[in-house]
């Protein structure tokens, strides 16, 4: 059982609610995790209100040094972490590892915290009048995670909010929860007072208790769309600030011009990678013509070197996390087929090193997949790929510019014009130019544009200081003997 960490104690949800968590690459149920009631979700609250005046005027050095222990801490044991998301999203230990590292790099932003909250001054804004602006932390700040990045998304937010002199309560995805509790006790270990990280694990019942909680300042929210917009929609009427970041359907333009063996490289590393569980995959190559022809027996072949299997054995690609969300991917092989789609390679026939009960489904790659099909137009968030061919870069601009969501994007070409055009032109928050994942460093902001954020401010970089600080503008005059007598006109400078 995988419990929740309130005020700095492990204790088991008493709400008679549990789901199960999965070894994907099993395919058996490892153990159940408590889906905690409204009244655990408040107690966390509580903890963390309770803890934010001590931590809000803990000075900056402080909230550094813990950030400090906590980055070390992490950097010598993130084996034990990359292993436990391993065997409960399936993702393999490298992949682990990775999302483990891209996370680290925002702990490594936030110890930067002291010059990130420089606030600015200008003397004599009137005779003798000084205005300044300074930020504060918000108090409590409320973060729900998806299954697909147990460590990393949770890290986009906390290390930024407790640096920033906030308390947090994380209610991570019921399906991978085992990372929260490690990386609470970590924090513990790397001397973060009580109360000031807690998790409570749970569904929707704790998420709304989450939005319903006057306590709480701030939502981070990272999931599908529909969630996305309902807990933006719920969240602001209650009065919160709320980013919540949505679902995706990322495109990779190939203009003729393109390095074709890079092409084919990315478009399987990105395409494949995660199983394709990641927000930032590319699920659609659109290929500027005449160049399919020539790219996709490029990309079969790499195809045909990947094993599936495993992640703690080595392979390249594990499973899918449930084996409900493994069906689902799989029934859009067979409405590519009816809706005239060539399926190219089929993952439903892979032989996986690993259990035959795991939730397996190979690389799959489905060509002239028509616009109009769900396949095209559904998130599908599993290892397919659809080519889809157009005459011209408008052509395929239109595409990507017509779609609903708006997280990545890439261009390949060599054709540097071409690259700065699709830049300015494209409707997409992370553009990638010959890069097939464009998730920005920790030092800018990472979140995309239409339905994939709702709220205008984006995860970490500067927009994620501005996130869990507010601004305070000061205006302030020490007497000297020349006071200006009374005025009732409205303030000028
Ligand atoms: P999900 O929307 O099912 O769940 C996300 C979180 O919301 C979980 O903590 C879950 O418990 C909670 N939740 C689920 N149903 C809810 C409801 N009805 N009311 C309130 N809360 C609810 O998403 P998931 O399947 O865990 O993750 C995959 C999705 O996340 C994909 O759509 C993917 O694109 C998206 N994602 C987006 C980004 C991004 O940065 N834009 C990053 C990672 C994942």
């Amino acid at each position: 059982m995988t419990s929740n960490w309130i005020n700095g104690i492990e204790s088991n949800s008493s709400s008679g609610r549990s789901a199960a968590v999965f070894d994907p690459a099993l395919g058996t149920e490892s153990y159940r995790v408590g889906l905690s009631s409204r009244t655990e979700l408040d107690l966390a609250v509580s903890a963390a209100k309770n803890a934010f005046p001590a931590w809000r005027d803990a000075s900056l050095a402080k909230r550094q040094q813990v950030l400090f222990s906590f980055r070390e801490l992490l950097n010598v044991r993130k084996g034990e972490l990359a292993e436990i998301i391993t065997a409960e999203h399936g993702k393999v230990l490298s992949d682990a590892l990775g999302e483990i590292t891209r996370g680290q790099e925002i702990v490594e932003f936030a110890t930067g915290i002291p010059h990130l909250l420089k606030g600015s001054y200008t003397e004599n804004a009137s005779t003798g009048v000084d205005v300044y602006e300074i930020r504060q932390p918000l108090g409590v700040v409320g973060i729900v995670s998806p299954f697909n990045f147990p460590a990393m998304v949770p890290m986009w937010f906390f290390p930024l909010a407790i640096a920033a002199g906030n308390t947090v309560v994380l209610k991570p995805s019921e399906k991978a929860p085992g990372a929260s509790l490690w990386i609470a006790k970590l924090l513990k270990e790397a001397g973060l007072p009580d109360g000031v990280f807690n998790v409570v694990q749970g569904d929707k019942d704790a998420v709304d208790a989450l939005l319903e909680n006057p306590d709480v300042a701030s939502l981070s929210f990272v999931g599908s769309t529909p969630i996305a917009r309902y807990v933006y929609e719920k969240g602001t009427a209650n009065g919160k600030r709320v980013q919540a970041l949505g679902g995706a359907k990322n495109h990779m333009l190939v203009l003729p011009d393109a390095d074709l063996e890079l092409v084919a490289d990315s478009a399987v590393n990105a395409g494949f990678g995660s199983a394709g569980e990641r927000c930032m995959a590319i699920s659609v190559l659109v290929a500027v013509e005449p160049v399919a022809d020539k790219l996709i027996p490029k990309i079969v072949s790499r195809m045909e070197q990947l094993r599936t299997g495993d992640g703690r054995r080595g392979c390249d690609m594990g499973p899918l996390v449930t084996r409900e969300h493994r069906d689902k991917v799989a029934s859009y092989i067979e409405i590519a087929a009816q809706d005239g789609a060539k399926v190219v390679v089929d993952g439903r026939t892979v032989q996986p090193d690993g259990e035959p009960a795991g939730f397996w489904l190979g690389p799959t790659l489905l060509d002239k997949v028509p616009t109009s099909s769900k396949v095209y137009t559904e998130e599908i968030f599993g290892p397919v790929l659809s080519v889809v061919r157009v005459a011209s870069y408008e052509a395929g601009l239109e595409l990507i510019n017509s779609g609903a969501f708006g997280n990545g994007t890439a261009i390949f070409t060599n054709d540097g014009g071409a690259a700065r055009r699709f830049q300015n032109e494209v409707q997409v928050g992370m553009v990638g130019i010959n890069v097939p994942i464009p998730v920005p460093v920790a030092y800018y902001s990472f979140g995309g544009w239409k339905n994939s954020l709702f709220g205008d401010t984006k995860a970490h970089g500067t927009e994620g200081v501005h996130f869990f600080t507010r601004g305070k503008a000061v205006t302030s005059r020490w007497l000297d003997p020349s006071h200006g007598g009374i005025n009732l006109g409205f303030p000028q400078n």
